[in-house]
């Protein structure tokens, strides 16, 4: 807890985000409003729904191009659906009984061992 609050310190006084992925789930959940007999269903929607949202951005991008005030605009609008995007992970991670931080840590930990064994490259989940 010392060294968590003394992380949290460190973050403040470099001006970081210091909330925690477990907090961000908390917190995220407080505000989700949907049929709970369909929250699968409704999130993964939702979580694919928000991705779409971001390709179209990108789209648009290359189809009218964008100098570079309007692209720094596009970059942040961009993030800000990352944040709609993050909220359905979270929500989709508690659906199936997931803490998003153990997910994130999961995901960095395989993604780290692929490539220490050189797989990142190819397919298939079990590499
Ligand atoms: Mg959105």
């Amino acid at each position: 807890m010392r060294l968590e609050q003394e992380a949290k310190q460190f973050m403040e006084r470099r001006g970081m985000s210091t909330i925690t992925a477990t907090e961000y789930q908390q917190k995220a959940s407080e505000t989700a409003i949907f049929p709970k007999e369909k929250a699968l269903e409704y999130i993964t929607l939702g979580l694919t729904g928000e991705a779409g949202e971001i390709a179209n951005k990108v789209k648009k991008l290359i189809r009218d191009g964008a100098d570079k005030e309007t692209l720094e605009q596009k970059k942040i609008e961009i993030g800000y659906e990352i944040g709609d995007v993050l909220w359905y992970c979270a929500m989709l991670a508690k659906e199936v009984g997931m803490n998003l931080g153990h997910v994130m840590e999961n995901n960095i930990n395989k993604l780290h061992s692929r490539k220490e064994r050189g797989t990142i490259s190819g397919s298939g989940d079990n590499r």
